[in-house]
């Protein structure tokens, strides 16, 4: 019997002769987005819409699960699944700045299950793997104790940004070096015909867009892209890498790309002026928007039991 795990449904339901557990199964490509907040958290009444937790976005292809990033949204993920996660959960850093490794010892329940493994995947530091920084970053006196300490298995791989990650169960993801301080690797996941990139931590060169950056996301479905600064906050910003909503629309436009999410959001601001910027970028580019945290993006039709889901969907939960 086939069994087909669903995140949203644990009760499982059979039919002819599928046991599929959930009210639908996803099929196609589909990102959840747990922190979209960059360099550091936000909190209070003016960042609920849009939320505070640092970079963690949650990819699947089918029902293959990737986690990009370990900001603070990876405890939020951890919550939300509890033990439906699977048994390997691979990880992929952008790179290893405190605002996208902070949540890794909190992602619980699972770090806490000595059955657990989590491979760790990081690109930009010359082939090593992230255990040397980490392991430096968790112990005495900054964190309690060390992740090797921790029930879940370590298992921490390195790879250079450009070359494409081969996982055990046939999975693939490219990558492609980004421009940011110390270096950033940028993902492509390829699943039934729909094509995601994820594009952060960057700062756009100039000319741009760059014409390697233009290949690795041309006829891309979804392009997730670092928007921290407007145009005028940039200039007083040039070489801390990061980018503008204006230089992934122009990315995105050259690119042939059908939607644009923007991340990695200033923590100063607020609802109210991401509401106002994302009405400015939609003005030119209409399928553009400012990611939302536990906003879900499906890129591929679902094989629904009642209702089909449409390509490109958008769903943004109650808060929670
Ligand atoms: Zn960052
Ligand atoms: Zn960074």
């Amino acid at each position: 019997m086939c069994v087909i795990a669903h995140p949203l449904v644990p009760s499982p339901i059979t039919v002819a002769g599928m046991t599929i557990r959930g009210p639908h199964v996803p099929a196609g490509l589909s990102l959840q987005f747990w922190g979209v907040r960059g360099s550091t958290c936000a909190s209070g009444p003016d960042f609920i819409e849009f939320g505070g937790h640092t970079p963690c976005v949650e990819v699947r292809c089918g029902e293959r699960l990737f986690i990009l990033d370990a900001g603070t949204g990876l405890n939020a993920l951890g919550a939300h699944h509890r033990d439906r996660l699977p048994q390997r959960i691979d990880l992929l850093f952008s790179h290893l700045h405190l605002d996208h490794v902070g949540g890794l010892p909190f992602l619980k329940p699972a770090i806490l299950d000595p059955a657990r493994e989590i491979h760790t995947w990081c690109g930009n530091l010359d082939g090593a793997s992230a255990a040397e920084p980490l392991g430096r970053l968790f112990a005495p006196p900054l964190f309690p104790i060390t992740l090797d300490a921790m029930p879940a298995r370590f298992v921490h791989h390195g790879f250079r940004s450009g070359e494409s990650l081969a996982f055990p169960d046939g999975a693939t993801v490219d990558t492609i070096p980004l421009l940011h301080p110390q270096g950033a690797t940028g993902y492509r996941f390829r699943h039934a015909g729909r094509t995601a990139c994820y594009i952060s931590d960057i700062e756009h060169s100039d000319p741009w867009p760059d014409p390697d950056l233009l290949r690795f996301v041309a006829g891309a479905d979804l392009v997730v892209y670092d928007g921290m600064f407007t145009q005028g906050e940039y200039p007083a910003c040039r070489g801390w890498g990061h980018s503008t909503w204006q230089k992934g629309v122009e990315l995105c436009r050259d690119g042939g790309v059908g939607r644009l999410a923007i991340i990695h959001l200033y923590p100063q601001h607020t609802d109210a002026m991401l509401r106002e910027i994302e009405q400015q970028m939609q003005e030119v580019m209409p399928t553009a928007f400012i990611a939302r945290e536990r906003q879900e993006v499906a890129l591929g039709a679902e094989v629904a039991l009642g209702a089909d889901v449409p390509v490109g969907a958008v769903r943004v939960p109650e808060p929670v």
